[in-house]
């Protein structure tokens, strides 16, 4: 009887706008992976809060309202035409949590300890079957501290931002670049300074700075490690 190879879990964590859901995606899709995007998870919640009316015009978050709320909102995730879309409470809000005005605010809700005690817990229950690659902030840190393959990317703030840029205006929500590039700057900030499961890379994380990498030449970079990771788990190390 020929043994199956066990599956494993890949975590991929970095800076906003790196590129990590792009090659995320690619390398589940390869190798019949499921692919979650934890990211949309807390935009999802920040877009529930914005239609809620628990952000201030200032931003403040009414956080008492969101953290009795957080537990009784649906996300999940449907293959569209278009590919992976996220649904908050059934509705596709795709397009929505990708608009600046999500990203704004996107930060705060995540540092608030309900938010992300519920949606850690999800996450934790998407992998239980492993054959999973995540992408997100604390993923290799906190969501699967035990994951067999971490990686952690990076690329310069002005790279990401222009990423970005492209991305919004191809989503037809366009901004400036230079309130993009704030926006990065921001966010990056806040999830590195947080008192819960701030951004830092994993100990045992491998470091992919990809500034001067084609789409390729990552996706490459990222097969070989998962093919070398796979092999040492399921015995073939040479
Ligand atoms: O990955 P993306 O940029 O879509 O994530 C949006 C925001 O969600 C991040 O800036 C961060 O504040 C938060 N986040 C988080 N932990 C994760 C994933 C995202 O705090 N695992």
């Amino acid at each position: 009887m020929t043994q199956q190879n066990k599956k494993i879990i890949v975590a991929i964590d970095g800076y906003s706008s790196s590129g990590k859901s792009t090659m995320a995606k690619k390398l589940a899709a390869d190798l019949g992976y499921r692919y979650i995007d934890s990211g949309a998870m807390y935009r999802a919640v920040t877009l529930f809060a914005m239609e809620n009316g628990m952000i201030a015009p200032d931003g403040t978050v009414d956080e008492d309202a969101l953290s009795e709320a957080v537990n009784s909102i649906h996300i999940d995730f449907a293959l569209t035409s278009e590919g992976q879309h996220t649904l908050l409470n059934g509705k596709d809000v795709e397009h929505l949590i990708r608009s600046l005005e999500v990203s704004n605010h996107v930060s705060p809700v995540a540092a608030i300890h309900s938010v992300r005690k519920a949606l850690t817990d999800r996450q934790q229950r998407f992998g239980v079957e492993k054959g999973i690659v995540m992408d997100g902030r604390d993923i290799g840190t906190t969501v699967f501290p035990h994951a067999e393959m971490k990686v952690f990317v990076t690329a310069s703030p002005e790279k990401r931002a222009h990423r970005r840029y492209l991305e919004l205006q191809q989503n037809g929500t366009p901004s400036s670049y230079e309130d993009v590039l704030a926006n990065v700057i921001e966010r990056d900030h806040i999830d590195e300074t947080r008192k819960e499961s701030p951004l830092r890379k994993a100990d045992d994380a491998v470091v992919l700075d990809n500034s001067d990498m084609s789409l390729p030449q990552q996706e490459e970079w990222l097969m070989n490690l998962f093919n070398k990771t796979e092999a040492k788990v399921n015995g073939r190390d040479c």
